[in-house]
């Protein structure tokens, strides 16, 4: 089985500073951050990046019980935190697991159990609370030797300069659309030329997108229309057979709108530029997370793209 870092494509910048790190696993500073858009690969390197330099043969061999128990999601020393729950300082005396204090008092102050090192994944550090932060800030100043830490995260100015000046920053970019289309046909992943430059950055099934693309399409340059589709919205925020699973309507309505963004940018319309902008704000508001604040964004945008039809 191939899990190699030469796997990840279009990152030539990131993968030459990985590559020196692997070269002299003693060089890599006590926290790598990978920042750049999702999807494009940031978490598909730093577990391959680990997995190399965890490996007994420093090779990424498959055959080692250092490679072995990586495959297994079983290696005591990648500690790899969850993808969506807040990253806590956790209780004084009984910290519970991927708390700053569990790690600190139950894992880091331990020797590796098989490699050479430890690494600690934070695969969103966007999630670190700032207490979690506060207490995390002496571990990265003063890690014991055997320890690494890489954090993930899209929008590096979303991380505190107290964090960003101890680390080494390792950027992404963007994939073009022929490398995306590749990428995604190769391993069968659904593929639209408006992700942008991302292998399917969201969690929203295939069957749902291409429903709300075309719903969208159809409706964009008539007020009538318009009318139809945001009186769906809400039915579909309800009801959405095509979307069982982890409906999040945060989410869909980001891609709505970048279905929305997609369709004007495409059509003939006079007031295309006015009508752009409109949906750029909205979407800037969308994560506000102010509650109720959703359905008044809605009724906003649709008033203002029935005005400008
Ligand atoms: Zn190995």
């Amino acid at each position: 089985m191939s899990f190699k870092i030469d796997e990840i494509l279009g990152q030539e910048t990131a993968l030459n500073y990985i590559e020196k790190y692997i070269s002299d696993i003693e060089k890599i500073p006590p926290l790598l951050i990978f920042h750049g858009p999702n999807s494009v690969g940031k978490l598909s390197l730093a577990e391959r990046f680990a997995y190399q330099v965890l490996c007994e043969n420093g090779t990424g061999c498959n055959i080692c019980g250092s490679c072995k128990s990586f495959m297994n999601h079983s290696h005591p020393d990648f500690i790899q935190f969850p993808f969506s729950t807040k990253v806590a300082i956790g209780d004084d005396k009984n910290p519970e697991e991927f708390t700053i204090r569990w790690l600190q008092n139950k894992r880091l102050n331990y020797k590796p159990h098989l490699s050479k090192k430890r690494l600690i994944l934070i695969p969103d550090a966007s999630l670190i609370n700032d207490e979690a932060e506060s207490a995390l800030l002496k571990s990265l100043e003063e890690p014991p030797s055997h320890t690494r830490f890489i954090f993930i995260i899209d929008d590096i100015k979303k991380l505190r300069q107290t964090i960003t000046s101890r680390a080494v920053l390792i950027p992404f970019q963007s994939l073009s659309i022929k490398l995306v289309k590749s990428i995604s046909e190769k391993n069968e992943i659904y593929s639209e030329d408006f992700f942008g430059g991302s292998i399917f950055p969201y969690e929203i099934p295939p069957e749902a997108i291409q429903m709300i693309r075309s719903k969208v399409e159809s409706s964009i340059s008539d007020s009538i229309e318009l009318i139809k589709l945001e009186e769906w919205i809400y039915v579909y925020k309800n009801n959405h057979p095509e979307w069982e699973e982890d409906f999040d309507f945060t989410e869909f309505l980001e891609f709505f709108s970048i279905c929305l963004i997609n369709s004007y940018s495409k059509s003939e319309l006079k007031n295309k530029d006015i009508i752009l902008e409109k949906i750029f704000e909205f979407k800037k508001d969308l994560h506000k997370k102010i509650p109720g604040l959703d359905n008044f964004l809605i009724s906003e945008l649709f008033f203002n793209l029935m005005n400008l039809v």
